[in-house]
């Protein structure tokens, strides 16, 4: 897996090896730390290889399986780090790729929602092909993924390479990092500091959130699965930002007020997946309550986030 240090990633290397898998985890630390694979360092079952997929990756075994998850994937890291994020969506899906091919390995791109761009569409199905501002400055991010998934299909139609595609809506859970500028932990940690809650426009802009468990589960589908996509992964509720902040702020107990903050360029207006091939192809859905995802979060939250960085808290 490359990306397996991640957020998503690391909870993926996590659900195989409870399944009993070999995981060869590959991450360069670009947008993660080992803190998230530090209690799967002891696993006999789990090696990690510190290196940058863009370089290639040099591996003698069998592998059954590549899932390649290393991109930068919060606007806060791929605005910080645009070449980085082009160079592992374009060079970085390209060594993924022959390495699945050179061992006739399964392959499985994580895509994003953001190859729909600031949609015209709503709910948005996969035949959509998007509205992508190509020199905008989240192009980095979109087009690289656009590239990814043209040299994916490419691959499976010219090289034969069992690859797929799946296109991930916001997700969250534990171990996201509180500064990555999403805004589910930007709200719980300014909520549990008693900072000021930031929501940006007038917070009518809506997201779709799902579980990052509920995530795992349908990459772990769609890999099994005899289709190639792209097939969308994403909770169809449609939450207002104004109105997360608030029950975040419920969740907290928190007594921040909410602060209204100028809205970000090219910042999606509206973002819902349509799920229909996910629920006939794979039987999927999200099934984890946002609140009981947002609880775990926030618990998570109370146990990194330093005790004195808490408003109230000596
Ligand atoms: P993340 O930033 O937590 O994880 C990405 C991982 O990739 C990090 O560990 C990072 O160090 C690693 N990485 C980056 N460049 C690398 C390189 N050149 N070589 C090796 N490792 C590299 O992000 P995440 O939220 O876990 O996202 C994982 C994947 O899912 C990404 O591809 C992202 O585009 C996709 N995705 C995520 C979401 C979401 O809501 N989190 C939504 C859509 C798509």
């Amino acid at each position: 897996m490359t990306g397996g240090a991640g957020f998503i990633g690391s909870h993926l290397c996590e659900r195989l090896l409870q399944a009993d898998h070999e995981v060869i985890c590959v991450d360069n630390f670009l947008t993660s730390s080992s803190e998230n694979i530090e209690h799967l360092m002891g696993d006999g079952h789990f090696q990690f290889r510190h290196g940058d997929i863009t370089q290639g990756v040099d591996e003698p075994g069998p592998v059954d399986a590549v899932f390649h998850m290393a991109s930068p994937a919060s606007p806060a890291d791929y605005l910080r780090l645009p070449l980085e994020t082009l160079r592992v969506g374009s060079v970085g899906t390209w060594h993924a790729l022959d390495l699945a091919a050179a061992k006739g390995a399964r392959f499985l791109l994580a895509s994003t929602s953001e190859s729909y761009g600031d949609p015209l569409v709503h709910p948005q199905p996969e035949s959509y092909w998007g509205h992508v501002n190509p020199v905008g400055p989240r192009s980095v991010y979109d087009e690289a993924k656009r590239f990814a998934e043209a040299l994916t299909m490419a691959y499976r139609r010219s090289r034969g390479v069992d690859a797929k595609i799946v296109r991930i809506f916001n997700t969250f859970g534990p171990r996201m990092r509180p500064d990555d500028g999403r805004a589910i932990p930007t709200f719980i940690r300014q909520a549990l500091r008693g900072e000021p809650i930031t929501v940006t426009g007038d917070g009518s802009q809506t997201r779709s959130l799902c579980y990052v468990d509920d995530v795992v589960e349908g990459l772990l589908l769609m890999l099994a699965s005899d289709h190639c996509g792209p097939v969308n992964l994403g909770n169809p509720h449609e939450v207002p930002m104004l109105e997360l902040a608030q029950w975040i702020g419920k969740l907290t107990q928190s007594g921040s007020e909410i602060m209204l903050t100028p809205r970000p360029q090219d910042d999606p207006e509206r973002r819902r997946p349509d799920i229909t091939l996910a629920r006939e192809l794979l039987h999927w859905e999200p099934t984890t309550p946002v609140e009981r995802g947002l609880c775990d979060t926030i618990t998570d939250f109370r146990r990194r986030l330093a005790p004195g960085e808490f408003a109230g808290s000596g």
